[in-house]
Order: structure tokens, then C-alpha cells, then sequence
């Protein structure tokens, strides 16, 4: 008797066992203390940022998108996306935790913007061959100067993988309410991680994309390539290194910038 394939894990149940996520290394860059309440101590955040469920349900539209065009060769209706849409934002609007809407909102403006852009979107999009949505991978992370691996992998999910002119391409969906400029790309650490994991699960070398929706009044997209090396990828390990040790060792401490104002753990850092 044949066995089985057994499919690979997913996303959801990779994360039941101890790891490091992208995510989490964003938020401790961003603001240690950020990190401790939402990773360490699982502080009761105060409200859930309006960009992030906006972005999330956006995400999971596009992931719908490209599943639908692996399995069937064909474009989803738009109504379809669009339901998809709004069953994630129904949802997000009844969760306990309230999401921080501007002034005098029921969330109907936000619902818009997030249809206007997956319109925008359909429209536009094009029929790539889809080799992967929702990538899941669990790799080993280690300091590249003294060679130690750690006990806890990094896990995470490349968006999308489609089959490039030379090799995979690994694309990146964000939202965003304005264009990227080159120097940001150049900063960005995410790409970093999907050259490596993409190495490390036996994809290979891929090329890499981020594929940004902007939530302008006129909603567009914007494709950037991104390069990264070998440099990167050690520089991008030496990075996560030095903040698993930080947080091993308790440093938090509050990073006062920006994006205090719109801090789901603001209350705590304003009581102490
Ligand atoms: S309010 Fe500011 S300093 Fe405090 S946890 Fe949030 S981001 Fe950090």
C-alpha cells in the first residue's frame, strides 16, 4: 500500500510549539516594552489598531484570490472577494476587544476604503502560476558569530509564491496609505527571512516582491522588487539574535516615538 503525502503544517499549528516570529522581532525593534506586554506578559490590550484589522481583512481576501487561482486557473468573482472581505470585517467588528475607530464611525468609512481597494485590485490584478498561498515554514535561527542555534525556530508563512520568469518569486502583500520609497525597501528586514526560509524548506533561490495596495482616496499598486544577499541574511540573524538574548536576559523598556499614539498598551505605560 502507497501512503499518504501528509500535508505540511500549517501556520496555526506550528505556532503550538515554542518560536520566534518576524512579528515579534518587529514589535521589540519598534518598542521593547510593546514586545513585553504582547508577547511576554499578555497584557489585556485596550483596543485593536485600525490599520492592522483593516490590513488583515484585506490579506485574507488576497489570499482567497490566489488560492482560488492555484485551484481553479481562474480569477474569483469580485463579489466573491468582496464577501470575503466582509465576513472577515463582520467578525472583526462583533470581537470583544473594540477596534479604534475615528471619532463618530460605526466602521462603515472603513469597510469602504477596504472595498474601493480590493476593487481597485480585481481589476488590475493578473493570473500568475501559483506554486504556493500561505507558505508555512519553521527554520532553524542561529547567531551567525559564535554558531549557537537556538532552541526555538523562527515560524511564518510567505503570503504567496508564484512561478517567476527564472525562479519562484516570493511576493509580500501590504497595505499602506502611501507609495514605499526605495530606502525603506532597502530597510526592510521581512525579506530577508523569506530568502532564507525559502533555502532552508528546499524552495531554493527566489526572487522577491512586495505587492502594496495603497489606501488613498484613488486606491493603486505598487510592485517592488527587492534584492537580498547572503549579507543581508547574516546581518538579518544577527539582529534576531541579539533581541532573543535581550528578551532572555528581561531588558523592556519603553521606546517613547510614533507609535505610542495609537499603542494598545499606551495605559500601562501612561499608569506607571
Ligand atoms: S505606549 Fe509607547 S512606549 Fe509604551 S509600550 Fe506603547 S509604544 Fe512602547
Amino acid at each position: 500500500m502507497v501512503a499518504e503525502p501528509v500535508p505540511p503544517p500549517t501556520l496555526a499549528e506550528l505556532r503550538k510549539q515554542p518560536h520566534v516570529s518576524y512579528s515579534a522581532i518587529r514589535s521589540y525593534l519598534l518598542c521593547p516594552m510593546k514586545f513585553y506586554h504582547s508577547y511576554a506578559a499578555k497584557t489585556e490590550p485596550s483596543h485593536r489598531p485600525l490599520a492592522l484589522v483593516l490590513g488583515g481583512a484585506i490579506h485574507e481576501a488576497l489570499a482567497a484570490y490566489y488560492a482560488h487561482l492555484q485551484g481553479t486557473g481562474t480569477k474569483i468573482d469580485e463579489a466573491e472577494l468582496l464577501d470575503v472581505f466582509r465576513t472577515r470585517i463582520d467578525m472583526e467588528l462583533n470581537a470583544p476587544i473594540p477596534i479604534k475607530l475615528d471619532d463618530d464611525s460605526d466602521g462603515t468609512d472603513m469597510i469602504d476604503q477596504g472595498v474601493n481597494v480590493l476593487r481597485m485590485f480585481w481589476e488590475r490584478a493578473d493570473c500568475p502560476t501559483v506554486l504556493a498561498v500561505e507558505q508555512a515554514f519553521a527554520v532553524p535561527l542561529y547567531d551567525p558569530q559564535s554558531g549557537e542555534v537556538f532552541a526555538a525556530p523562527m515560524i511564518g508563512a510567505m503570503d504567496l509564491i508564484v512561478q517567476g520568469p527564472q525562479r519562484p518569486l516570493v511576493v509580500e502583500h501590504k497595505t499602506s496609505s502611501k507609495k514605499y520609497a526605495t530606502w525603506q525597501l532597502e530597510l526592510e528586514t521581512q525579506p530577508s527571512v523569506y530568502k532564507y526560509a525559502a533555502q532552508q524548506i528546499g524552495i531554493g533561490d527566489v526572487d522577491l516582491m512586495y505587492q502594496l495596495l495603497i489606501k488613498s482616496k484613488t486606491p493603486s499598486m505598487q510592485h517592488c522588487r527587492i534584492e537580498r544577499t547572503d549579507a543581508h541574511i547574516k546581518e538579518m540573524m544577527m539582529t534576531f539574535a541579539t533581541i532573543i538574548r535581550a528578551v532572555d536576559a528581561g531588558i523592556f523598556y519603553r521606546n517613547r516615538s510614533w507609535a505610542c499614539s495609537d499603542c494598545q498598551y499606551r495605559y500601562r505605560c501612561d499608569e506607571a
